[in-house]
């Protein structure tokens, strides 16, 4: 006989957070001009520092000066600093010994800077990148060689299962290889900031590695949320951001496999990354000083790394633990609001991290979050979310709101959103 089962309702969401961040007591006015605490959940897009990285950032705040070349005391300081940031960075990401990190602006600087040192194909043609349609803007644009990089991109849709979406790239890679063309770079999301999913890593590896071709992870929602290794998972290259990692902004990295890194265009010409300049020649210094050309951004790598320090002594288990619990009770929640529907890319994704897009019927999503703000109090996005291909393809090309967590997300605002859903299609705007 047939048995139903009906869903397991997920209790509320009680948990506070999991590390202290700054900003967490902001007060914000209501439109009834009652004032109340701050729910943040667009972490996604910008993340609060951390206290530790608060704390970090005022102690070395005093301490900056010119890197690399001046000879004061504090330009030492500076410049130990700056190179101890670098490699706590890498290590936060399971460099290998002959991995470079570039320190960069963010995950945008770091899939640009990587476009310049694709290397060109046998024929001499610009190497070929191969990307899926569920990708961010900063993995499509960049590889279609807009900024004057010579590389050119195939985009692929995502089928609507990870296996077969992971064929449909094998299958390109197979196609390309067997005409004469391969890839030479498939750059994939680890963590998609439009539904949290994600393919499976060492999957992606094996499918680019079997075509001879190399993996980059654009690991802007992925890095912060989960412990992530290049040693361990044979990924070539990640990058992130400093604002998504609990870091200010204007500081991020770009990870990986030296070779082409050394033989890349430099990113920007400038000071700091040549070896010796005449008046019609330059010899250009190796990775990574070749590509941080210009004053380096040393407080922004000191703070990004003290986030990364305190995210790599987390248990990595308590941080999974944390941000899935908050997004099953999100998920669970808004599938119970009637109207509420969540966006999906794929029926079978594993694990996906805390980031959730929804539409609400009939509703406007700028409307929807615009009354959160205003009448709760509560801080989500709306719109595209810089992944147009994607969001038009789900149907959803006029956009629609997502809503986020971290490690500084409590239970409470998690269950504030839900209510204030609840009462907007009961009641109305
Ligand atoms: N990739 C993903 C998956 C993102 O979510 C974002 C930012 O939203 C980016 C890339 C670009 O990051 P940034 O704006 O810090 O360069």
């Amino acid at each position: 006989t047939d048995t139903l089962t009906c869903p397991t309702p997920v209790a509320p969401a009680t948990a506070g957070p999991l590390l202290p961040v700054v900003g967490s007591d902001t007060l914000v006015p209501l439109v009834d001009g009652r004032s109340v605490p701050y729910a943040n959940l667009d972490v996604a897009a910008s993340a609060p520092a951390l206290r530790s990285v608060a704390d970090r950032v005022a102690e070395v705040l005093p301490l900056y000066a010119s890197v690399h070349r001046g000879a004061g005391y504090l330009s030492q300081v500076s410049t130990a600093l700056y190179e101890a940031s670098r490699q706590g960075i890498g290590a936060f990401v399971g460099a290998r010994a002959d991995d470079v990190t570039v320190v960069v602006r963010n995950t945008t600087d770091a899939t640009n800077l990587l476009a310049g040192c694709v290397p060109a194909a046998a024929s001499g043609a610009p190497g070929r990148v191969l990307v899926l349609d569920t990708e961010h803007h900063a993995n499509l644009l960049p590889w279609r060689g807009v900024s004057g990089a010579a590389v050119r991109a195939t985009t692929v849709q995502a089928a609507p299962s990870v296996a077969a979406t992971l064929d449909a790239l094998r299958g390109e890679l197979a196609g390309a290889r067997s005409a004469g063309d391969p890839y030479a770079l498939v750059a994939v999301t680890g963590a998609s900031n439009v539904t949290g999913e994600s393919l499976p890593v060492a999957e992606l590896v094996a499918l680019a590695h079997d075509a001879g071709a190399r993996l980059f992870l654009d690991g802007a929602q992925l890095v912060p949320h989960r412990r992530f290794s290049l040693a361990a998972s044979g990924v070539d290259y990640v990058a992130f951001s400093g604002h998504k990692t609990y870091a200010p902004y204007g500081a991020g990295a770009l990870v990986g496999r030296r070779d082409w890194l050394d033989a890349g265009t430099p990113y920007l010409a400038g000071g700091g990354a040549v070896r010796n300049v005449t008046v019609d020649d330059v010899v250009w210094q190796t990775a990574p000083a070749r590509h941080e050309a210009g004053s380096p951004n040393v407080l922004g790598a000191v703070a990004l790394a003290a986030a990364c320090g305190t995210l790599g002594a987390l248990d990595p288990e308590a941080l999974v633990e944390h941000e899935r619990a908050l997004r099953e009770r999100l998920v669970a929640g808004l599938e119970a609001v009637p109207g509420v529907r969540v966006v999906r890319v794929w029926e079978d994704a594993v694990d996906p991290v805390g980031v959730v897009t929804f539409s609400v019927d009939d509703h406007d999503p700028g409307l929807v979050a615009a009354y959160l703000s205003a009448e709760h109090g509560i801080g989500v996005r709306d719109g595209r979310f810089c992944a147009h291909p994607l969001l038009r393809r789900l149907g959803h090309a006029a956009g629609a709101i997502r809503a986020s967590v971290g490690v500084g997300t409590a239970g409470e605002e998690v269950e504030r959103l839900l209510a204030a859903l609840e009462t907007f299609v009961t009641d109305g705007p």
